[in-house]
């Protein structure tokens, strides 16, 4: 057999009790092909990214029977969409292939997403579209860039199946590979149902498969959610430090590894609007990019309270009081970094807020502000010309760049050095949904192209790519009607 069926698999999912998952084949796709494919999670699979043949990977997709060692599993979990509690969650539109030991004993699962109908899909007809599943896949390379927890996928499929969405559109299947498919809503299931055992079994199973450190901790399970506050703490600060939008937090889409999961909707501001909404079903801007960080805090609460069995209210209480203090250390390191300041001073809270307030009364695109702001010497440039050009109202920005430049005289580093240690920071190429669109458009015509020359943009976001200096710009006009939904 070919390098897949080398993988060394060892499914500890499947090996938990039987009621908290149910078996299911994966149903193959008319006319499958492969369109993307991912070398970095290739590695990490131990496989040689040259040695993988397109048509392995798709006849592995398709759920060939005699894939030694996979036993395709969908998932129970339950969780809060739009602040309301639903009991009849769990994989819908996807299975747990099983799980990839590596040589450094790192553990990944294989999840197949768009593999057909499970007993948890309800509605849907357990197929992912192409639109979707681009978005997924570029989602998950473009946050792998810039530095931003993630799942990302192995690969992607194309194929000439149809489903009914926005009109009769091409389905996909996308197989992502991240350390961790459990979410909140795993906990909230075993809560909601009073099955406390199992309760019990999961985070036990949690901290052994995620965080064995912990184990030898006077009080292991409050240890667990005090190290998923803080990597959720931690990955909400980069989203608010990026401008990313991630248009769905409902528990069922938090990861216990504190990573960027289930990309629907997500959007990467292309100007700073604190109020952008990146979901058109979401009426009450409940996901509303400033939101975030207190969303997530809130689907903390939500674990906690799923927790309770496990460990007292006041702790729990205790650790969720945390929240704040953790997520603003969080993001001021960011920032800092984003700025190019290496030391720590007083007044840098104050400094990011004065920016943050420009940000938003200019609209401004930031992630450019910030490129150029790269580039700046103070000392030859006191203008500022081109920085000044971001900006209408010209006396905050000079104001704020004064105090900048006098902030920046304090550090250690020459100004040569700190522009290397900004531009590996700040991208030259930020995922923008006009960039996902036009190469779903090209996609849609069979064209995949464009979505392959967009990859090492996203993989590589600092670097030059000079043929692709338009990306680099603001975003065109009609990307302003860009309209995103739950199903994107
Ligand atoms: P999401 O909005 O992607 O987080 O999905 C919410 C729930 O709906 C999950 O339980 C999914 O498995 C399920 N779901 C989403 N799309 C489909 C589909 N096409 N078919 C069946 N179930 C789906
Ligand atoms: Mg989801
Ligand atoms: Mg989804």
């Amino acid at each position: 057999g070919g390098p897949l069926q080398q993988l060394n698999f060892d499914n500890s999912y499947a090996r938990l009790p039987e009621h908290w998952f149910q078996r299911t084949n994966v149903q193959p796709l008319e006319s499958a092909h492969l369109i993307a494919f991912s070398p970095a999670v290739a590695r990490w699979l131990d496989l040689d990214p040259c040695s993988i043949s397109p048509d392995e990977l798709v006849r592995h997709c398709q759920g060939q029977p005699g894939w030694q060692g996979v036993d395709p599993l969908a998932m129970k979990y339950t969780g809060h969409q739009f602040g309301m509690y639903n009991p009849d969650l769990g994989d819908g539109r996807g299975l747990l292939l099983g799980e990839v030991l590596n040589r450094k004993g790192e553990r990944y699962d294989l999840h197949l997403k768009g593999a057909g109908q499970t007993a948890f899909s309800r509605f849907g007809d357990g197929r992912a579209v192409l639109r979707s599943s681009i978005r997924e896949f570029l989602a998950g390379e473009a946050m792998a860039g810039l530095g931003i927890p993630t799942t990302r996928a192995l690969c992607l499929l194309g194929s000439e199946q149809y489903t009914q969405r926005n009109g009769m559109e091409p389905c996909a299947m996308l197989l992502r590979v991240t350390p961790c498919h459990i979410r909140f809503g795993h906990f909230e299931y075993f809560y909601y149902t009073e099955q406390y055992d199992d309760l019990r079994r999961l985070a036990d199973y949690c901290l052994q498969r995620f965080f064995p450190q912990l184990l030898q901790l006077e009080q292991p399970y409050r240890a667990l959610y005090r190290e998923v506050l803080e990597r959720t703490a931690r990955l909400a600060a980069s989203w608010q430090a990026y401008g990313f939008v991630h248009g769905v937090l409902n528990t069922d889409n938090m990861s216990l590894i504190g990573e960027t999961f289930d990309y629907g909707p997500y959007t990467f501001l292309d100007y700073y609007e604190p109020n952008h909404v990146a979901n058109k079903n979401d009426h009450q801007a409940r996901y509303a990019f400033s939101r975030q960080p207190s969303i997530v805090r809130w689907n903390m609460a939500a674990l906690a309270q799923a927790m309770l069995p496990l460990v007292t209210r006041a702790e729990l209480e205790e650790e969720l009081g945390c929240f704040d203090a953790l997520y603003q250390s969080a993001y001021l390191e960011r920032m800092r970094a984003r700025l190019g300041l290496q030391a720590v001073d007083g007044d840098d809270v104050e400094l990011v807020e004065q920016l943050v307030a420009i940000w938003s009364e200019e609209r401004m695109d930031h992630n450019r502000f910030l490129r150029a702001l790269a580039e700046w010497r103070p000392e030859h440039d006191p203008q500022a010309g081109t920085l000044m050009a971001f900006c209408t109202r010209p006396e905050p920005m000079a104001d704020w760049l004064r105090r900048y430049a006098e902030r920046v005289r304090q550090e250690a580093a020459s100004d040569p050095i700190r522009s290397q240690q900004m531009r590996s920071v700040n991208p030259r190429f930020i995922l923008r949904n006009y960039m996902a669109e036009e190469v779903i458009r090209e996609a849609h015509q069979g064209d995949y192209r464009p979505l392959h020359g967009l990859l090492p943009l996203l993989r590589h976001p600092g670097d030059a790519h000079s043929t692709y200096a338009r990306y680099a710009g603001p975003r065109p006009g009609w990307a302003a009607s860009i309209y995103l939904t739950c199903s994107s």
